[in-house]
């Protein structure tokens, strides 16, 4: 028989979990057996990703109209057969109530285990995950799991290996399965220690003779998660919002970081899309990897990437406009990398001159020892001490284009040396003419100041190559599909 889960991200404690069951139910098996604990979220494989736009827009349709069954409906979808009698076990208040953030996700259907089932009749599995706190005990954890059971948490407490696997440990992934009266049945509890592609879990379970613990190997499996969100304050207070971890947030500033200046350009009411990479186990998320595509609207435009490695070139993948064109222009729109510490930053001081039509350069707000990095490939033409500026930076470009970093704490270059995009070149001061740490930036072209964003608009990018543009041309296509789906969350999300 099949089962599959559907999570459904709400304003609680803990995520709600609602499982449907399919048709094909063993004849011997009655109905209270088979609403039994299985593994894994609802699945949305690659292959959804890249299967049918009809697909999408009725998901997309229905999010608009009915946020609270989508879950249902997808997994509806996904257990293929149709015509499966469905279970619903429902624990929560009146599900229009719950805000969902995030419905989509990728998981790993995992087969039933009846033979490994407590026999005890009840009426309700209940599930429910947590992340551990390095501060947890075996009663803090279970409070906030939900589980009142003196007899499991003594055994939480003494066990060897529940010892070394939960406490003192913050931010592994816990669940547990519990009857109706909060008594554990099941714990486990998951991480990935090393890159070596596979994962650990403790399994606690109730048994004839009482709870008894393993630590199992398995491996983890890649698949992709749909995100989005909207700025309010900044994008990490969005990405944190939407559940997206730090690395990702990261990424999307860089892929965009041709276009947009992550520092000084986002707008309240900004929006992004994101899908992404998670190696996961038992459908929970353990790892990230890359991000695959990705929306970023700002100010109103949109800009979009896709990851596309040319099997003909077999050159290292890289970033695509949907339409084939390069995300890698010949300057980035900012000299310094974006991250939780400096996007945060505010100016302490006023600057005496506002704007770089003013006072012809740019200026980053960032505590002192913020790495600094050539916007485009080029040669040292100074790097030393200069009056106003400080420590100074020039690096000369192609076509008498010239970019000047002041005010340095650091200097990591010399003169004469080649420097290639994105490059450190030294770390946020206030040397010079400043009166709190941050970064002067300028942009010179013939000696003419220029604005720096403008100058990375305008430079060229790198088109597809043709022999490839037919295989990307489908990834594109699916992209598509695929960023919709992410965006379709957000807007059911803000309703
Ligand atoms: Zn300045």
């Amino acid at each position: 028989m099949r089962a599959i889960w559907a999570k459904l991200y709400c304003d609680f404690d803990f995520a709600l979990d609602f499982k449907w069951l399919g048709a094909a139910a063993p004849p011997e098996t009655s109905l209270t057996r088979t609403i039994q604990p299985t593994f894994g979220r609802l699945h949305l494989s690659n292959s959804l990703v890249t299967g049918s736009n009809a697909f999408f827009s009725f998901v997309r349709q229905t999010l608009n109209q009915h946020p609270q069954r989508v879950t249902a409906l997808i997994a509806a979808l996904l257990l293929g057969g149709g015509g499966g009698a469905f279970a619903l076990a429902s624990f929560a208040p009146d599900a229009a109530e719950i805000s969902v953030r995030e419905v989509l996700e990728s998981v790993q259907p995992a087969s039933l285990n009846l033979a490994a089932a407590p026999q005890t009749p009840q009426h309700f599995t209940l599930f429910r995950t947590e992340l551990t706190r390095s501060t947890d005990t075996a009663d803090s954890l279970l409070k906030r799991l939900g589980v009142d059971d003196a007899v499991a948490a003594a055994f939480l407490r003494t066990d060897a290996m529940a010892r070394q696997a939960l406490w003192g440990r913050g931010g592994r992934n816990v669940t547990v399965e519990t009857n109706d009266n909060n008594t554990l049945l099941k714990l486990s509890a998951r991480w990935s220690p090393d890159d070596s592609g596979t994962f650990k879990r403790l399994v606690i379970e109730k048994t004839r003779q009482g709870f008894q613990s393993r630590v199992e190997t398995a491996p983890l499996s890649a698949s992709s998660r749909l995100a989005s969100g909207t700025i309010q304050t900044s994008l990490f207070a969005a990405t944190d919002d939407a559940n997206i971890p730090d690395s990702i947030a990261t990424q999307l500033a860089e892929i965009f970081s041709g276009d947009i200046d992550f520092h000084r350009a986002l707008r309240k009411g900004d929006r992004f899309s994101v899908v992404y990479e998670t190696l996961e186990g038992d459908g929970e998320p353990l790892r990230t990897g890359r991000v695959l595509s990705a929306e970023f609207v700002n100010g109103g435009k949109t800009s979009q990437a896709m990851w596309f490695q040319d099997p003909v070139a077999a050159g290292k993948g890289a970033y695509y406009t949907l339409d084939g064109k390069s995300l890698r222009r010949a300057y980035l729109a900012s000299p310094m990398e974006f991250s939780r510490m400096s996007s945060g930053f505010k100016m302490r001081f006023h600057p005496i001159l506002q704007t770089w039509r003013a006072h012809l350069g740019v200026d980053y707000a960032a505590p002192t020892g913020t790495a600094v990095r050539t916007v485009g490939d080029g040669i040292v033409e100074f790097a030393g001490i200069k009056n106003g500026f400080g420590n100074v930076v020039m690096v000369n470009h192609r076509n008498n284009q010239t970019t000047v970093y002041a005010h340095l704490s650091r200097i990591n270059v010399r003169k004469g040396q080649s420097v290639s995009q994105g490059q450190n070149i030294g770390a946020v001061g206030a040397t010079g003419w400043a009166t709190g740490p941050h970064l002067h930036f300028e942009f010179r072209v013939n000696g003419h100041h220029q604005d720096p964003l403008t100058i990375a608009r305008q430079s060229e990018s790198v088109p597809v190559t043709a022999s490839a543009k037919q295989m990307f041309d489908r990834f594109a296509a699916s992209t598509r599909v695929a960023l919709a789906a992410a965006a379709s969350m957000q807007e059911t999300s803000v309703q």
